[in-house]
């Protein structure tokens, strides 16, 4: 297949290094220039002859910006597949300009960070037509470990912002409950022993535990150095918040939740640091 490849940062860079070894791979990037793949100099060049055009971009206008360069220059029939995280909306309105253009979209955001991107272990979940979404598959058996196909376009990104919404929740719940544990003069092993084999338990305790020293090797025990950074959780927070308010759905975990990372990574010192660094966050204060 020719692959043409719009977004060469953290997560595109390694994505499209390895759809190399095995496809014809041309990359654009404003300001990333990685080694290893044939580079052109605009996007719409990059899309130009390609039978799948792969954005991996920063947010919404930016996509929308890059679709509409490279819906002209795509051969018809070609498939547009966008694996950055943006808003369901404008996953959708690309998805539209590409059919007016006689182009199939698949909307495919991904969960696995940079090391999956790298390890090829990314999980795909997919929006859009069934017949778009067979064209690629073999694309995501390359990148990734997974691929769901869970709907029309735009469901890729519903799906994304649903985990990480329950995903933000979850994490601030596993991790006040710990500070309050240490208050009471709970061990933390002792309560993530329990915890973790009663009806608590949850990704974010069993397999990304908050605590240092407790449970399996997680960012906590690397000084909270990112893995998923609280940064990155605050950008998907923030697109669930602006899908539940464009489809009138009450969310009122997802929203404090969205407010206390807001307050972390914007007043306090959470940019930079994984996630999971609430725990120590709560251990600093007092009950409010
Ligand atoms: P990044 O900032 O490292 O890469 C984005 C790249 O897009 C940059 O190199 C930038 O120069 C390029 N770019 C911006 N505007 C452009 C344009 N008009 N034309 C061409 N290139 C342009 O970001 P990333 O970490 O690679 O993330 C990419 C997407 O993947 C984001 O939507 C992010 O939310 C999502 N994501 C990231 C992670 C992660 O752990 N980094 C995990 C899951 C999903």
């Amino acid at each position: 297949m020719r692959i043409g490849f719009i977004g060469l940062g953290n997560m595109g860079a390694p994505m499209a290094a390895n759809l190399a070894k095995s496809h014809e791979v041309t990359g654009f990037d404003t300001v990333a220039k990685p080694a290893g793949i044939a580079l052109t100099d605009s996007a719409a060049a990059a899309a130009k002859d390609a039978d799948v055009v792969i954005t991996m971009l920063p947010n919404g206008d930016i996509l929308r910006a890059v679709a509409a360069d490279i819906h002209t220059a795509m051969k018809p029939g070609a498939v547009h597949l966008d694996c950055s995280t943006v808003d369901v909306e404008s996953a959708r309105a690309v998805a539209a300009a590409a059919q007016d253009k006689g182009l199939a979209a698949v909307d495919a955001p991904v969960s696995g960070g940079i090391g999956g991107a790298t390890n090829g272990t990314l999980t795909f979940m997919a929006g859009g037509p069934a017949a778009a979404f067979a064209t690629v598959e073999p694309l995501f058996d390359i990148m990734g470990q997974k691929a769901v196909h869970c709907g029309d376009a735009g469901n890729g990104q519903a799906a994304k912002i649903c985990n990480n919404m329950i995903l933000g929740v979850t994490m601030i719940a596993t991790c006040e409950a710990f500070v309050l544990a240490d208050k009471l003069g709970l061990d933390r092993q002792a309560m993530f022993d329990v915890v973790s084999t009663s009806s608590g338990y949850s990704w974010t305790m069993n397999a990304y535990c908050p605590a240092p020293g407790v449970g399996p090797v997680s960012p906590a025990d690397n000084d909270y150095t990112p893995g998923f950074a609280a940064e990155l959780m605050l950008k998907d927070l923030n697109l669930s918040q602006m899908a539940a308010e464009a489809a009138d759905a009450d969310t009122p975990m997802g929203k404090a939740a969205t407010a206390l990372y807001a307050q972390f990574v914007e007043d306090e010192d959470g940019k930079g640091k994984d996630f999971s660094a609430m725990l120590p966050r709560f251990e600093s204060r007092r009950r409010a």
